[in-house]
């Protein structure tokens, strides 16, 4: 029986990893440790139907209070309190699925103890790809990505020889913006960012998806992941969504992954890699599909795949300040505080301010993150002094 580890159990990604991992018929799985941040009441439940050892929460309040409703629980609270929980559990499996930096220490532990990592968390990589690499390098651990589009790729490189990929075409939605002008995105509203056409997910990355940064995060991790240059992936808009990315061989031929807009069939295939085990799932039904478009990364006016292109060729802490810049720029524009394409204005004034340091600990990411929200609370209060 494989002892898993779930980060971020109240979230999407989360509560579909649990649906998944009860519904496995030959009970392979057995859930040892869950980490939530506020949702206590969802945790309750959660604790109840699969009985792990070791709970951790944002809160040593809830831990305390938990605590005490649990007495046979190991319990932990905050981002070290994740990285205790995978050394006591000492995992087969962790699937990471809380979003920000938080869980980057635990899930390099992880890797380090020699667990499979199936990793949904973007800040990993594109804050930390360097030290990924290292323990990846040092350590058995393996990774295994969730998100659709990597997953997709993972899927389409199984048992073709690397040096026959010419290009990874990394799907994109278009989110809800797709063909508007800078003219009609200057007013956009929370409401209307927040209103992605395909795919039911948190604020944060809803936002992302709308302004493109998502696909900028993604693409670095893609490079990480499958050890490409940048200009051999391309950006490609596909509103459907249908197909969740592909791969360009040498001799022409492209191999793409399509499924339903269900995350529970990555999250699946990253469990049971190599294996392909059957799961439940409503079929895609390509006959009621009618017409798949697709479109070149140039039909969206946004700077974000650019700025991710630049921070891949700088390296060192570009990453790091990349995402952290973006991460205060979206809190900045959900609070109301800046408009959507200030969130541009931002993100690039802040890169273009920032000095760049090797990322060689944790405590380099660290730095450049926090550093880096030193400049954008600088910024915002720049911004409203004029
Ligand atoms: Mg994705």
């Amino acid at each position: 029986m494989k002892n898993v580890v779930l980060l971020g159990s109240t979230g999407s990604i989360g509560r579909r990893a649990l649906e998944i991992l009860s519904a496995d018929s030959n009970s392979r799985f057995k859930v040892s440790g869950l980490a939530a941040g506020k949702n206590i009441q969802l945790l309750e439940q959660q604790i109840r139907n699969f009985r792990p050892r070791c709970i951790c929460v944002a809160n040593q309040v809830d831990a305390d209070r938990l605590k005490k409703q649990f007495p046979g629980i190991d319990f932990f609270s905050g981002a070290s309190g994740l990285t205790r929980m995978i050394g006591v559990t000492d995992p087969d499996t962790v699937i990471s699925a809380i979003s920000g930096t938080d869980s980057i220490a635990a899930n390099l532990a992880a890797l380090i103890k020699g667990a499979r990592l199936c990793l949904a968390n973007k800040e990993t990589l594109v804050a930390a790809g360097a030290l990924v690499q290292e323990a990846l390098d040092h350590h058995d651990g393996q990774l295994i990505p969730v998100d659709s589009e990597h997953s997709a790729i993972f899927q389409c490189l199984q048992g073709q020889p690397r040096e026959s990929v010419s290009r990874i075409l990394l799907t994109a939605s278009g989110g809800p913006f797709f063909r508007r002008s800078r003219v009609e995105l200057e007013n956009v509203s929370l409401e209307m960012a927040l209103n992605h056409p395909t795919w039911k997910m948190g604020r944060k990355i809803t936002i992302d998806s709308a302004t493109l940064m998502n696909k900028a995060l993604e693409l670095i991790e893609a490079a990480f992941l499958f050890q490409i240059e940048p200009e051999r992936i391309e950006v490609v808009i596909h509103p459907q969504s249908v197909i969740h990315s592909m791969v360009e061989f040498c001799d022409g031929s492209i191999l793409a992954q399509l499924g339903i807009a269900d995350m529970g069939i990555p999250i699946h295939y990253a469990l049971n890699h190599p294996e392909r085990m059957p799961l439940d799932v409503e079929p895609l039904g390509l006959d009621r599909l009618g017409t798949l478009e697709f479109f070149g990364e140039d039909s969206m006016d946004f700077p974000s795949l650019s700025l991710a292109r630049s921070v891949l060729k700088t390296g060192k802490s570009a990453g790091a300040v990349f995402n952290a810049a973006n991460e205060a720029a979206v809190e900045a524009f959900i609070e109301q505080r800046i408009s959507f394409l200030d969130i541009f204005i931002m993100v690039e004034e802040i890169l273009s301010r920032s000095c760049f340091h090797p990322v060689r600990s944790l405590q380099d990411v660290t730095s450049a993150i926090e550093a880096t929200r030193a400049q954008c609370r600088e910024w915002l209060k720049r911004k409203f002094r004029s």
